[in-house]
């Protein structure tokens, strides 16, 4: 079947009246103790891969519907990615819980001292509608693991992923513990007037900005996703075939609408012809002629993108692609060459299926481009040059980087995903969602019965020594 985008049903919203109640219940449900436990714990996390699991097909259903996604890109970056991430926190969890013993002092002893993971609160997920399961599914995996209660707010933009969540989660992980919020923009301005423990955010700067005011009447630590255009180096030393295959799956996966997307090319001008030459040549291959009849192919979200992306392509020069059917919220891969710094397709983050290919005399020009920019979420270079891989990633900033390939940095569970600076701040994925929900709470335990004098006045010649002597 191939995945033209469906008409969405209508997903009712939560009633404003309704929210500060889900807001106590959740707390309340904290305040019980129960979520501290790691067999609870646990348990939510079994529920989640068991909710997944028996309910693969209608998500895969409900993200086609939303945002035309094929099957593979569903499985692979949605259900399958989120299962994963679940199975590998309920091994780990055990270890990650354990206290952390760290060296006392002589000023401490006798004592030992240790770092003692505990959970936060109540936490408010807040996911976009690019990755509407997995975004809104593994800040949660991280809440339950650290012994957190959630308020989950999917995003109104998917309403079919939106409605799958709120019908399943209450179904199989504690319903007292995870709420589901359904709504936009009045929904969520009520949700952020309640006190949270930590909010977690997915989606663009502008709100992001929003909810870090919000945060901040109650003092509420916030993680920022967030997205901004992630550069993609192509070096003259290059695996070029290679390398154009790579691109083009990381730039057209999910019709271009991923934060992590390579946004633009800064090409080598000695490969630039070959790199556009190959790079419409794998397009072909991977979508064929037409990539509207092709199965592997996404559609834009919605209509105002569709327009949005659309104004981006006047006055450029295209080299393939173009076409765009609003109706079916289609636009075909496209790659734009010769495009000038100040084009309106440079300026924001394009997060759809359009590709700029500029032209550089050299790695040095490319870096410089980049950090005259806002510090990116992710950035690439293609090189098989190792002084070039490590100059690029030692001259510039951002939130990941990936060498010779794109966006893989983020399924390496051990690296932390997040952004830098205006790509956002905090980050999760495997222990780092654990460690993103929990208070590192520092502890010295002391023995009650004994206690050296020497710090204690009046202080005489022989405790002034001492006390110098040790301190
Ligand atoms: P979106 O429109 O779905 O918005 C995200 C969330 O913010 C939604 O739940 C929405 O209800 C809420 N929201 C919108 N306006 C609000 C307001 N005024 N007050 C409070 N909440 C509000 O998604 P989006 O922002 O279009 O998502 C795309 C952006 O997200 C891109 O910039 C992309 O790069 C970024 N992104 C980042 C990551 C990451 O992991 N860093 C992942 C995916 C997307």
């Amino acid at each position: 079947m191939h995945a033209a985008k469906m008409e969405a049903p209508e997903a009712p919203y939560t009633p404003i009246a309704e929210i500060p109640g889900l807001v106590a219940a959740a707390r309340a449900t904290f305040e019980s103790g129960r979520t501290r436990d790691l067999a609870w714990r646990k348990a939510q996390l079994d529920g989640v891969i068991r909710m997944i699991r028996e309910n693969m097909d209608a998500i895969h259903a409900a993200l086609a519907a939303d945002v035309g996604k094929p099957d593979v890109e569903a499985y692979t970056a949605e259900t399958s990615f989120s299962i994963n991430d679940a199975e590998l926190v309920k091994k780990k969890l055990d270890g990650w819980v354990r206290p952390q013993r760290v060296r006392t002092p002589i000023i401490s002893q006798p004592g030992s001292s240790y770092v003692q993971r505990e959970p936060l609160g109540v936490v408010l997920i807040i996911a976009p509608w690019n990755y509407p399961f997995q975004l809104a599914v593994a800040p949660l995996i991280g809440a339950l693991a650290a012994g957190n209660t959630a308020v989950v707010k999917p995003s109104e933009v998917s309403p079919a992923t939106s409605a799958i969540l709120a019908r399943l989660l209450p179904r199989y992980v504690d319903q007292d513990a995870v709420k589901v919020v359904l709504g936009g923009v009045p929904e969520t301005t009520r949700l952020l007037e309640e006190r949270f423990d930590h909010i977690f955010y997915t989606g663009n700067g502008a709100v992001g900005r929003i909810i870090m005011a919000a945060a901040a009447k109650h003092l509420t630590p916030v993680t920022l996703e967030l997205g901004g255009k992630s550069p993609c180096i192509v070096d003259s030393e290059v695996e070029l075939d290679v390398a154009v295959k790579r691109i083009a799956l990381g730039k057209f996966y999910n019709c271009g609408q991923t934060c992590v997307a390579p946004d633009y090319v800064l090409a080598h001008k000695d490969v630039y012809e070959a790199f556009l030459t190959k790079l419409q040549a794998a397009l072909r291959e991977f979508f064929g002629p037409d990539a509207a009849k092709s199965p592997d192919y996404g559609r834009v979200v919605n209509a105002r993108h569709h327009k949005r992306l659309m104004a981006l392509l006047q006055g450029e020069k295209i080299v393939c692609g173009g076409e765009g059917d609003e109706a079916a919220r289609y636009i075909a891969p496209t790659v734009l060459r010769d495009v000038e710094p100040d084009a309106a397709v440079m300026q924001e983050e394009i997060f759809g299926p359009i590709l700029p290919v500029l032209k550089v005399e050299s790695v040095d020009e490319a870096i410089r481009f980049i950090n005259r920019r806002d510090k990116p979420l992710a950035l690439y270079v293609f090189s098989t040059r190792r002084a070039v891989q490590e100059q690029v990633l030692a001259e510039t900033s951002s939130g990941g980087a990936t060498v010779n390939h794109v966006w893989m940095h983020l399924a390496v569970p051990g690296l932390p995903f997040g952004g830098v600076g205006p790509s956002g701040m905090g980050a999760y994925h495997g222990r780092h969602s654990f460690e993103c929900f929990s208070h590192r709470k520092a502890v010295l335990r002391k023995p009650a019965g004994m206690d050296p004098p020497i710090l204690y006045p009046p202080y005489d010649d022989t405790k002034k020594k001492w006390i110098k002597r040790i301190l």
